[in-house]
């Protein structure tokens, strides 16, 4: 099999343009309080407050925009645990084309809520026995639409590398840049950033403690499959890195860290108390990491995070925060 094109800086400049007063340039949030309990100076990007509430519309946006005629006629599949659908679902009524999304039957409700509020079709699955992507591409034949996949494809993952990109430019290079993992797409689009815009800044990714697939990709130097985590950091209950994203994020990282269900749970609390934000699970990986000291050599040092999303139904963020 050759070797797939992967996506480059210039690809993430491009997607800047496409997204130029389209998506939001998000702000970069700092707080005193914050810094003293991290003990480094913290600038959080506040991908929470992204369009759809996540960075996913800056990938979907940049790969919807880039169909042909036929294709926007066709319209698009996407299969997501949510935020990806909602992403797809906004961008693809945007742009004027049919949508339909593929969704576990255990997606949060708020999710599939939003998805179907955009006007797509929204088709369930079931996580645990069925192969989402599988049910995703026969649909696409079906139907004769573009399948755009949540993370490994050069447009999402360069549509993500803008939230990096935007962030070096309004706070100034970060020594650290931390960063939530999944798939890999925010992740890869963030190295291609961070290479071009900070060169000497360490990187490293944090996924779910009850699925470290890529931090075992890394050590064994190929691309390790999973069973669907069961954790409460939804946006990141991928089963493996993708081929594109597998070589992007292992040339890029110092290391792929780890958080437990327990510590995002305490970086939530911590976002809502000290900045009175409310982060979903999944887009306190990073700064979970940071808390819990799982990132190395930070004392002093101006630490870049990437809050990824906000979207967690509110009594499902009382019964997270709620009761401690
Ligand atoms: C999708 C998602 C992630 C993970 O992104 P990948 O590109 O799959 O690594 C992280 N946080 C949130 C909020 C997400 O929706």
């Amino acid at each position: 099999m050759s070797a797939p094109t992967l996506p480059t800086y210039a690809d993430v400049e491009a997607a800047a343009q496409v997204l130029d007063r389209v998506a939001h340039r998000t702000p970069v949030l700092r707080s005193r309080r914050l810094d003293a309990l991290a003990g480094c100076e913290l600038h959080l990007k506040a991908e929470h407050l992204q369009r759809v509430g996540a960075f996913k519309f800056r990938g979907a946006y940049t790969a919807l925009s880039a169909f042909d005629g036929e294709q926007r006629r066709g319209g698009v599949v996407a299969f997501s645990s949510g935020n990806h659908a909602q992403a797809v679902a906004l961008a693809a009524r945007e742009i004027g084309m049919p949508a339909v999304i593929v969704m576990p039957h255990d997606a949060p409700e708020q999710k599939v809520a939003a998805t179907l509020g955009y006007g797509a079709e929204v088709v369930r699955y079931d996580r645990y026995t069925e192969d989402r992507p599988a049910v995703a591409a026969a649909l696409a034949t079906e139907r004769g639409m573009t399948l755009v996949p949540p993370f490994d494809h050069p447009k999402v993952i360069a549509g993500q590398g803008t939230a990096v990109k935007e962030l070096v430019e309004d706070a100034g290079p970060p020594d650290v840049l931390v960063v939530p993992l999944g798939g890999g797409g925010l992740l890869s689009g963030s190295i291609l950033s961070a290479r071009a815009l900070a060169p000497d800044a360490r990187i490293y990714g944090v996924e779910p403690a009850a699925g470290d697939d890529a931090r075992r990709s890394l050590q064994e130097g190929r691309i390790v499959q999973i069973q669907t985590p069961r954790t409460i950091a939804d946006g990141a209950q991928t089963t493996s890195l993708g081929e594109l994203t597998f070589p992007i994020v292992r040339d890029g990282v110092e290391a792929v860290l780890t958080a437990t269900d327990e510590e995002l749970v305490g970086a939530m609390r911590v976002m809502a108390s000290t900045l009175k934000q409310v982060v979903e699970p999944t887009g306190v990986l990073g700064l979970a990491a940071v808390l819990s000291g799982a990132v190395p050599e930070l004392t002093g040092r101006r630490v870049g995070v990437v809050l990824s999303g906000g979207n967690v139904d509110l009594d499902r963020f009382a019964a997270l925060v709620g009761g401690q």
